[in-house]
């Protein structure tokens, strides 16, 4: 059971479900403003296939003391059923307990608002993000998200299917959500696999430029990752060489790594990824579009050197 309290933007998009909090008389304020929070959250919308704020709409659920004598009642929106509310330090209960039962937030995809003014408040199909929590005498736990967090991964990294396989692709996804879940070492394992093949691809096309004798890529594919990264330079990104920190966190063994290590690392080791696969399809589209010029060019002069025969 984890002590830290998350911030309100990752607790209600990343943060994994049955992950327990702990509650203790000392952080209850700090869980009752994380779960009384209306601030917006920025994520990915699946519905909307690109990135949005979620602005806050309502408490679909939320626990409540009644001064009616309903110990607690977890309704939402007491003004509408004529109940009035007591706080529980008035009732002379422990401020733990004033957290404990359901609590339902509702946000609503900022992008589907500002595309369709018509939309009623109450629609239901308007984007929503929906979290449930789930408060126990001794922790917090967050029991339900809609859509998923597996569905809320932005999935724009398939664009890489033009530079590496397919199979990769999916090693991408599965480092995504296992990272998603809080799982470090597996999420990062996932990442490094596909920074391997591609390093030793690159590699292998080099050696194929270049002429090397075998002996030569043996001692290539004996190489640590950062001396590997090093050889292939000409083939990543100009500015490849501000990441170099990166390359020899790339180069330690996952033995030698922490789970925390893993997931602190694991954004800025994604990005490096994402940075030198984006470069890889820029060029091979400009490589592409160059031939098809010289394709189109050769047909004209063909013809045209043709007819004066
Ligand atoms: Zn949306």
């Amino acid at each position: 059971m984890q002590e830290e309290i998350p911030s309100p933007q990752e607790y209600y998009t990343t943060f994994p479900l049955y992950q327990g909090i702990r509650l203790s008389e000392e952080n209850t304020s700090a869980i009752r403003s994380l779960l009384s929070s209306t601030t917006a959250v920025d994520t990915f919308c699946p519905s909307c296939g690109e990135k949005s704020t979620f602005q806050f709409k309502q408490f679909i659920c939320k626990p409540i003391y009644c001064k009616e004598g309903v110990e607690r009642s977890f309704l939402y929106n007491m003004r509408f059923m004529g109940a009035s509310i007591a706080t529980p330090e008035r009732k002379g209960i422990p401020s733990t307990v004033w957290v404990h039962g359901l609590w339902v937030s509702e946000f609503i995809c900022s992008r589907q608002n500002d595309n369709d003014f018509s939309i009623h408040e109450n629609r239901l199909d308007n984007h929503p993000l929906i979290i449930s929590s789930w408060v126990s005498e001794t922790s917090l736990m967050k029991i339900g998200q809609y859509p998923s967090i597996r569905d809320m991964e932005d999935s724009s990294y398939k664009r890489f299917r033009k530079v590496i396989s397919t199979g990769d692709v999916r090693e991408i996804g599965t480092a995504l959500g296992l990272y998603a879940h809080g799982v470090g070492v597996g999420s990062y394992v996932y990442l490094r696999r596909v920074y391997e093949r591609l390093i030793l691809s690159l590699g292998a096309e080099l050696a194929k430029e270049e002429g090397w004798e075998n002996k030569a890529q043996q001692k290539f594919h004996s190489m640590r990752m950062d001396e590997k990264i090093e050889r292939v330079l000409t083939k990543l990104p100009d500015d490849v060489e501000h990441y170099k920190p990166l390359y020899a966190f790339l180069s330690k063994g996952v033995h030698e790594l922490s789970d925390e290590e893993c997931l602190a690392y694991f954004e800025p080791v994604k990005d490096f990824l994402f940075m030198i696969l984006d470069d890889l399809e820029r060029a091979k589209a400009r490589q592409e579009s160059r031939k098809k010029i010289t394709a189109n060019l050769n047909k004209i002069v063909e013809r045209h050197s043709g007819s004066r025969g």
